[in-house]
């Protein structure tokens, strides 16, 4: 047995008694413990219990190079022993400085000068701290409402998650409604028997009424992700962040792509916004693939032309305050410099692009399986939903245990797909190959025509 094998059985026991987990369901507190991972290598994880399994979700959609990647720890060993820390707040450190200038050659547009944070909620939330700093600093206090999308998600801090359209994980908290303004998610499925450019113009028409009724003078941003991840791999009609971006140019409205899930390769480009989604934004934020969660970093990009109102001259004596002790740490930093070297050294991004069609042919063949209702994918990220009717759009609780099944055979079977509620979503780390796209889609098919099979026997109930 793998030494890494026993020290995480032991572990177990601790898991239940001390551990409090995301999503953790509350009534089983103590009583379930999730697979305890020993340990990773390329793109399978392998539990306690010695089952090796395909990470279908790549982590939580970070571990762009896969695991046990000597060049990320031993630059990340050697950063520890060079230099551990040092206070951004008034110091900085040569990783941080290298990386920024690294990421600003990959971002769109003229998006520039990066701010380090410590993960993805970190990110959207300074960049909507920037917007409300940037805002007050112009003189215009009223402009601070956000316009954010059904089925979007940004965070788990109390802005991010009150920006965030999941409204499953609202329950039990409290969340800011004053400022924060929900439009449609721009799925096809909710189109009713529109076309995609009919949908298309019926998504602007609403973001224009909906400036209207608010005043645009009192909107300070839009925020979006490309594609909707969590929401299960939406991808909007073609054309639709390019038409809401000039809505926003035109009402002085900052146009915030939220990239913490399409950044780093996912989509086949270091940045997805512009290149597969034709917009250049104000403010990129990013985080989990540029260290192929390896250890925590997020960040965000922001335009000169933005900057450029609120500093030198424009600055009014204004300070940006917002900040965190491991604001640009200094390992996290080396980690996404060896991580990026990696990706770079091995033309990952190129190697995505070709496994993209490869991927999505794939996830075609499911297409008519009993359960599925639809499959969507871009680049290396993609959705197959489920639903007990095919004919249903919005799925319940039914549909969520249907899917929990799948999960629960595919896992069986040596794939983890996590599926969100019914939906099972891939998205592998970009390493993964032809063969190994090929045995993760097979292993999804198995496990989708048995659970068909046990729902036509009766054997998944309704309660
Ligand atoms: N934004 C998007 C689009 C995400 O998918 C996530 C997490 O999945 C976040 C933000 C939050 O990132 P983190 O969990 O690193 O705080």
């Amino acid at each position: 047995m793998h030494g890494a094998q026993l020290d995480a059985i032991e572990r177990e026991a601790d898991t239940r008694r001390h551990l409090l987990s995301p999503a953790e369901e509350m009534a089983k507190l103590g009583e379930e413990s999730r697979p305890l991972l020993a340990y990773g290598e390329g793109i399978y994880v392998v539990d306690t219990r010695g089952r090796r399994l395909i990470d279908g979700p790549a982590g939580m959609w970070c571990t762009q190079v896969g695991y046990a990647r000597q060049e990320i720890a031993d630059a990340i060993a050697a950063q520890a022993m060079k230099l551990s820390y040092n206070s951004p707040w008034y110091t900085t450190n040569s990783p941080a400085a290298e990386l920024a200038a690294r990421i600003a050659e990959m971002t769109p547009g003229d998006l520039n000068r990066i701010f380090f944070t410590t993960g993805g909620s970190t990110a959207v939330d300074s960049a909507l701290r920037f917007t409300e700093f940037y805002n007050n600093v112009l003189g215009r206090p009223d402009k601070k409402r956000i316009i954010v999308r059904k089925d979007g998600y940004h965070g788990s801090t109390n802005l991010t998650a009150a920006c965030s359209g999941r409204a499953g994980n609202w329950p039990n908290f409290d969340i800011e409604q004053d400022r924060i303004v929900f439009i449609s998610s721009p799925n096809m499925r909710l189109a009713d028997g529109k076309s995609e450019t009919e949908f298309l113009d019926h998504l602007v028409a609403e973001f224009q009424q909906t400036l209207e009724e608010l005043g645009a003078d009192t909107v300070a941003a839009f925020l979006a992700e490309p594609l909707l991840a969590s929401g299960g791999v939406i991808i909007p009609p073609k054309g639709y962040h390019a038409r809401i971006k000039a809505l926003c140019e035109q009402h002085d409205i900052v146009y915030i792509s939220d990239e913490v899930v399409t950044a780093f390769g996912r989509c086949g480009e270091w940045f997805a916004s512009e290149k597969m989604f034709g917009v250049v934004p104000d403010i990129i934020t990013f985080a989990k693939g540029v260290t192929s969660g390896y250890v925590p970093l997020g960040g965000l990009a922001i335009s000169e032309k933005l900057l450029a109102r609120v500093s030198g001259e424009n600055a009014k004596g204004s300070y940006f305050t917002n900040g965190y002790t491991y604001t640009g740490h200094p390992v996290s930093c080396a980690a996404a410099l060896a991580n990026i070297a990696i990706m770079e050294k091995s033309n990952l991004l190129d190697h995505v692009r070709a496994m993209s069609e490869h991927f999505a042919a794939g996830l075609r063949s499911l297409a008519d399986l009993p359960l599925v209702a639809d499959v969507r994918s871009n680049g290396l990220v993609g959705c197959v939903e489920c639903l007990a009717d095919k004919t249903h759009v919005v799925a319940d609780d039914f549909d969520r245990k249907i899917g929990a099944r799948i999960d629960a055979i595919c896992f069986d079977l040596g794939l983890i797909v996590r599926p969100i509620g019914h939906m099972c979503v891939l998205s592998p780390p970009l390493i993964i190959t032809r063969e190994e796209i090929d045995r993760m889609i097979s292993i999804l098919r198995q496990g989708i025509l048995q659970a068909a099979d046990e729902l036509a026997r009766g054997d998944i109930s309704q309660i």
